[in-house]
């Protein structure tokens, strides 16, 4: 018996699968999709079986071992890993790898096993075991069984450890073994689930309609329209049918709510996320692969969850950018979802209440089938948005609030409602500048300022990460003179303080949730009116729904609008109305306060508006002037190195490269300086194509990556 095994080697010359022959131990084991050791050169390797193989031509060597028990890999994922090797330009090795949890790649450092405990049972009748107990803690123990069929050796040792060991060497009490997984699901009452209105209802009517079609819906609902109540009714359906459901969620601050209204409805569902450790990863594939679980919700890389026999796919706000991948493979969960739905033939629901342009061009062109959920669906009304011109406000000094976003958080505080303050910038201050000098604090590694975070009391490059302790003096002109500008969270949380000393105010960042478990609390604490503010950057603009809060302020409006991306405006759009839609979801009217220097921005306006519509005709007239998807498609390539002539030349010859080889209506731009043009200590220059069809481009990406190993 022969296999092809995909061996892992940190390098893109060898990715390509070795034969070997399966020594006779091996030959009764499933091997598929299993890691082995095998012998490579003078090395000893980890690798993935992919297929069975005739015996070839050449001598082969015998695998060594067997590594995995159970398969990590089902047959879907193998393929869906050659899809991506296709569709990313990417090895096979780094797209396996990109699948899996950390323990089950091969080579990988992390080496888990699985957590077991000691377990007891009763080898007697209960009434037999009590009249063989020579005390009263082992009668305790024994008593134990009365409601459990099993007990734990934690359980056991709570009562009596010698008694425990005595029972056991009686044979009374037999040990056993058991794995237990190590993440622990908050466990809820299960609850009734709300009848769906009629728009609902028919959304739902509508993806059951065409089921096993493999068919894509963009549920294009307003903020609180249910979208989260349509999918929990179709995945209750499709568990009915004995099949499964994959939910994504584009970050990991969705998954604890989103989790939480799951629980009440369902109780066999996985998770995975950043947030869970190695071991848990570890412990939640495994739990899928063996089938116990009907719902697997977790961020992007839950795409590859290896749940068989799928029903449904959701990607709750389809539109967010986090669901692409940055670096190799470079995949969007998007195009793997679509895979996964074709070898399943089950629908793809993308939801969201701003659609990507994309998407929406799609549903307009009837290739995904379009459901809209136009109202609330508890009757309350959108929320009110009222632009503030920050330009007046600060010739009255509210710099940081203006008048009425001021007035009304004191309003909302006596009303005991809650408020939400959108900041889209953490630290304290974001430049620090010396008064005596112009001396300003810039990363030696990027040209960006620096930024001061007050709590470490650190300097800080958002961009590399390179940190410094805060000086006294300017390391310029040493004079006492450095001031610090710009608003961040912590500023604002510090500044909230001062202006209302009894509110109770907490901060939501990338600082403040580092801990495990503390993106959970401070969303758990405001729910439960622990809380009167909760303050934060865009991780508190999504999903998240509260009840109590009927104001939502955004402090600088602007600050998303001047990214320079094609996609800044939609990515603002969708922001500012997220978060708008976060105010007033029960029994409040909700109110939301923009702040801004540019009241008259049309981003703004529309969504002053709340509408999609227009923002859509007025967003789509530029993308096509300026040959912007969804229009064109775009391929970004960055060309770096630490050597700025270098970096310079090879550029310049990619570019070259590229117009030799692609068709002539493809629009080739660049090569230019990147944004961030020196980052990390590397130079970035950036080559853009723009192409509605070339049949050449995959040949010449592919070429050009050969070329520039
Ligand atoms: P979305 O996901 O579109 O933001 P949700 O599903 O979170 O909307 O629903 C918003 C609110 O409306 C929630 O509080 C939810 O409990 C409530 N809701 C949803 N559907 C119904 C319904 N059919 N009847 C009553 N309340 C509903
Ligand atoms: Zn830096």
């Amino acid at each position: 018996m022969y296999v092809e095994v995909l061996v892992e080697i940190k390098s893109k010359h060898v990715d390509k699968t070795f034969i070997y022959q399966v020594p006779s131990f091996l030959e009764q084991e499933s091997l598929l999709g299993k890691r082995v050791l095998v012998p490579f050169g003078r090395q000893t390797l980890e690798g993935y079986v992919l297929r069975f193989c005739k015996k070839p031509e050449i001598e082969t060597k015998e695998l060594i071992e067997l590594i995995d028990s159970e398969p990590i890999l089902t047959p879907e994922l193998m393929e869906l890993g050659q899809f991506l090797k296709e569709d990313t330009l990417s090895s096979l090795t780094s797209c396996y790898a990109a699948m899996l949890p950390k323990a089950l790649k091969a080579n990988h450092k992390v080496k888990l096993k699985k957590k077991m405990i000691q377990t007891y049972r009763l080898t007697l009748d209960i009434h037999d075991a009590f009249r063989e107990c020579q005390n009263e803690s082992q009668k305790k123990l024994v008593e134990l069984f009365q409601e459990k069929i099993k007990i734990t050796k934690k359980e056991a040792q709570a009562i009596s450890l010698s008694g425990l060991k005595t029972l056991v060497k009686k044979g009374i009490l037999k040990e056993e073994e058991e794995e237990v997984y190590r993440y622990q699901r908050k466990e809820q009452a299960l609850i009734e689930k709300l009848k769906l209105n009629e728009e609902q209802q028919k959304a739902y009517d509508t993806v059951l309609a065409s089921f096993d079609e493999s068919q894509v819906f963009l549920l294009h609902g307003v903020t609180g329209s249910g979208k989260t109540e349509v999918y929990l009714e179709i995945i209750e359906k499709v568990i009915q049918m004995g099949k499964t459901a994959l939910v994504l969620v584009p970050e990991i601050s969705l998954t604890p709510q989103l989790l939480e209204r799951f629980s009440k409805r369902f109780l066999r569902i996985a998770v995975l996320h950043s947030g869970l450790n190695d071991g848990e990863r570890y412990d939640e594939w495994r739990k899928i692969l063996r089938g116990e679980v009907d719902i697997v919700i977790g961020a992007r890389s839950a795409i590859f969850a290896p749940l068989k026999d799928i029903g449904v796919i959701i990607m709750d706000e389809e539109h967010s950018q986090s669901y692409k991948q940055e670096n190799t493979p470079r995949y969007h969960a998007l195009d793997v979802a679509k895979k996964r739905i074709e070898y399943h033939h089950c629908p793809l629901i993308l939801g969201s209440a701003t659609p990507s342009l994309e998407s929406m061009a799609r549903a307009l062109k009837k290739v995904y089938q379009y459901i809209p959920l136009t109202q609330r669906a508890n009757q309350s009304a959108l929320p009110e948005v009222k632009i503030v011109d920050m330009g007046v406000e600060a010739k009255y000094r509210h710099a940081i609030l203006s008048r009425e976003l001021e007035y009304k958080i004191i309003e909302k505080l006596n009303k005991k409602e809650q408020v939400l303050l959108l900041l889209n910038r953490r630290g304290y201050s974001t430049t620090i500048t010396c008064s005596n000098c112009g001396f300003t604090y810039r990363c030696p590694y990027c040209d960006i300022t620096l930024t001061y975070h007050k709590s470490k009391n650190q300097l800080r490059c958002h961009y590399c990460g390179y940190t410094k302790y805060r000086e006294e003096v300017c390391p310029n002109c040493h004079e006492d003179g450095l001031n610090y500008y710009g608003l961040g969270t912590e500023k604002l949380e510090d500044y909230l303080s001062e202006v209302f000393p009894t509110a109770r105010v907490v901060r939501m960042d990338r600082d403040s949730t580092v801990k495990k478990g503390s993106y959970e609390k401070i969303i758990q604490d405001f729910q439960n009116y622990q809380y009167d503010i909760l303050l934060g950057t865009q991780m508190i603009s999504k999903g998240l729904d509260f009840p109590r809060v009927s104001l939502v302020g955004i402090l600088n409006a602007d600050q998303s609008l001047n990214i320079p991306d094609y996609r800044s405006n939609e990515n603002a759009f969708s922001l500012l109305c997220q978060a708008s839609g976060r105010a007033g979801r029960k029994d409040t009217t909700g109110e939301v306060i923009l702040q801004t220097f540019y009241p008259q921005n049309y981003v703004l306006q529309c969504v002053k508006e709340q509408n999609y519509e227009r923002f859509f005709q007025y967003e789509m007239n530029i993308r096509k002037t300026l040959k912007y998807p969804p229009f064109y498609y775009l391929v970004h390539l960055t060309i770096k190195s630490k050597d700025y002539s270098l970096a310079t030349e090879e550029s310049k010859k990619a570019k070259e490269f590229l117009k030799n080889k692609l068709d002539s209506q493809t629009i080739l731009l660049g090569p230019a300086t990147a944004n961030l043009f020196f980052v990390g200590g590397v130079y970035h220059y950036e080559i853009l194509i723009k192409y509605r069809f070339d049949s050449h481009l995959k040949e010449a990406l592919k070429s050009l990556d050969e070329l520039f190993l």
